[in-house]
């Protein structure tokens, strides 16, 4: 089906006179289901509204004139910063200025301002007070509670309140999304749509009716004590749980932030009904002479079979966004998604990834989390695998088998994380095996991210002997079947509770297996998770005991570059680290690893020159 409207020449030619939603974001328009606009534009159009799409609209120009180009929408707007928080887009973990962008088109940065929700949601407040606003998407979403921002180092309030939006849908939103459209058809009562789950919303504390919920303590609190912070975040982590979660309430000022309980997952149904829909699957035609929008690349021959997940690693916000329940798509459904890449001009016969959050998880983990939600105090598959956890690949083979006997379908790779724990965990070993022969295109990026113990605890991994276990049958499978492919671990520098000691730990660990990172993530506090309240708090959220924080800039530079060993010009950093850890006897180790590798780039520097003289 033809791309939505981005301007009103697009609206007009369409024949209408105005639109019932502007959907206003900070990615460029990609009509594909990877992106949350394509999705929320493309469910509200097979209702029947009529829907244009703002993407990147100019914010600086005092007339506003490409917010006011559709005139005012009949039932409101909707506002998201696109498929990241525009803070993350737009700055690295060490808050440099990002150099490129790959949800622009031509990959360009600067065109997405900083707090993108707050600063398109107070321009259509301004020249639009009237109109309905609401917001969603992840910026929304992770911030939808008093938050540290670590770009600031403050604790904002609710996005709800900076952005002056008159409802804020968190997590996926396509089921929300509808209500409210339909209540805005319907009724001119704005708070009948306060019954609607896995929305907030803000009330006067002199107009809130107390009933039985959950109280986080207020923004002003969590301002002023850490301690109330690291409560907050715990509480609100485990109210995000579909099938248990309560009503919360957070007092700001005057008012509460009310956050209805999260919306019911999605059924099965449901969920192909919201993958069959007529995307385009690419990007909007007028960003081609820009070179089109990067992240289209890594998508338009990717299909996603999931949603949800219940892994439950610190760092990750996932679960406080999507939710821990698994949802998945029919084997019908995602088969039929595959038959319709193939047909695509561009497809050259290789699906790149049948994924999701985490690749490998079709199923709830278990039948208690089905009835009565999650554990509270228990994690599934840390630090050892629950005994109530259902573990089965059978599935998800079954898909990816369907999916490579397809015509014209020459590889189906798995992109997406996999999660190794839970590989193990089975004993029917069909799913690696099939994996390691068929589905690894030259790598397989896997995440152990630490090998300290109680590093990997703060982190909520599995201990290293799991991930050990299964590098060792990757790579005897690998040989078995003659392949050349490898395993890319990902790994993270400074995450809290990693002392110098345990970067050099992990540094060793690195150089007796034989790894070396090229690219090594250092911790990024983004809002949302366990472990920016870590960051932020000193604390352990679950345990309220301390927990040691990497915070300076050279600590900082010290962990990231012990991951990168091997790298000459990190000698005199680890050097330095090593000597104020009382390790100088590790420094003849490193320095020998430095040396082997400019060794071996003289070598190949000089055999190129070598070559060049025989040419
Ligand atoms: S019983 Fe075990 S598998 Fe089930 S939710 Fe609790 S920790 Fe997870």
């Amino acid at each position: 089906m033809p791309f939505l409207p981005i301007n009103k020449q697009e609206m007009e030619a369409r024949g209408w006179a105005a639109v019932d939603f502007i959907i206003v974001t900070g990615d460029s328009y990609v009509d594909h289901p990877s992106f949350g606009v394509a999705i929320i534009s493309r469910v509200l159009e097979a209702k029947g509204y009529h829907i244009a799409i703002l993407p990147q609209p100019d914010y600086k120009n005092a007339d506003y004139s490409d917010f006011k180009q559709f005139g005012v929408p009949r039932l409101g707007f909707m506002v998201t910063s696109g498929n990241i928080d525009s803070m993350v887009a737009n700055y690295t973990a060490a808050k440099r200025k990002r150099s490129d962008d790959a949800y622009t088109a031509g990959g360009i940065s600067g065109k997405r301002p900083d707090r993108a929700v707050v600063v398109y949601s107070r321009i259509i407040k301004k020249i639009f007070p009237g109109s309905f606003l609401v917001i969603g998407g992840l910026e929304a979403s992770l911030r939808r509670f008093a938050h540290y921002d670590y770009w600031s180092n403050t604790v904002l309030k609710s996005i709800l309140f900076d952005s002056g939006a008159d409802v804020l849908v968190y997590g996926m939103g396509e089921a929300q999304i509808v209500d409210i459209a339909k209540m805005l058809q319907h009724s001119k009562n704005i708070k009948k749509l306060h019954q609607i789950n896995g929305i907030c919303y803000s009330i006067p504390v002199n107009e809130y009716a107390p009933e039985s919920l959950v109280e986080l303590p207020s923004y002003e609190k969590v301002s002023e004590n850490k301690k109330d912070y690291a409560v907050a975040a715990r509480k609100a982590l485990e109210e995000a749980d579909p099938i248990r979660g309560r009503k919360i309430i957070q007092r700001h000022g005057d008012s509460f932030l009310v956050q209805n309980p999260p919306g019911k997952p999605l059924t099965q149904s449901q969920m192909d009904y919201i993958y069959s829909l007529p995307y385009e699957r690419y990007y909007h035609p007028s960003y081609e002479s820009a070179g089109g929008v990067p992240a289209v690349s890594e998508v338009e021959f990717s299909i996603i079979h999931n949603r949800g997940c219940f892994g439950a690693c610190n760092f990750c916000s996932l679960a406080f966004h999507q939710g821990s329940v698994i949802t998945v798509r029919s084997l019908e459904s995602i088969v039929n998604e595959a038959i319709n890449i193939t047909a695509n001009p561009r497809f050259k016969g290789y699906i790149h990834d049948v994924g999701g959050p985490t690749a490998n998880f079709r199923l709830p983990s278990c039948d208690k989390q089905k009835k009565s939600g999650l554990c509270k105090n228990k994690k599934c598959l840390v630090p050892v695998i629950c005994s109530r956890l259902k573990v089965s690949h059978t599935e998800y083979l079954n898909i990816l088998d369907k999916i490579s006997s397809l015509p014209k379908v020459k590889k189906v790779f798995i992109r997406s994380g996999i999660r190794f724990d839970y590989l193990m965990a089975d004993k029917n070993k069909a799913f690696f095996h099939a994996l390691v022969r068929r589905h690894v295109s030259g790598q397989l990026k896997v995440a152990p991210e630490h090998c300290v113990s109680q590093v990997l605890d703060k982190m909520g991994k599995p201990h290293i002997d799991v991930y050990k276990k299964f590098q060792d049958e990757f790579y005897k499978i690998t040989k078995k079947v003659n392949k050349e492919q490898y395993l890319v671990p990902y790994l993270i520098s400074s995450h809290p509770g990693s002392t110098i000691k345990d970067a050099i730990a992990l540094s060793l660990f690195l150089m007796k297996e034989g790894i070396r990172p090229e690219q090594v993530q250092d911790f990024y506090p983004t809002p949302g998770t366990i472990s920016t309240a870590m960051f932020y708090t000193g604390l352990d959220p679950y345990t309220l005991n301390k927990v040691y924080v990497p915070k300076t800039q050279k600590e900082k530079d010290a962990q990231r570059a012990l991951l990168q060993y091997y790298e000459p010009k990190n000698l005199p950093v680890i050097t330095e680290s090593l000597r104020s850890a009382g390790r100088e006897d590790l420094i003849p180790v490193f320095r020998k690893a430095a040396i082997r590798t400019a060794k071996k780039r003289n070598q190949r520097t000089s055999g190129k020159k070598g070559m060049k003289k025989n040419i």
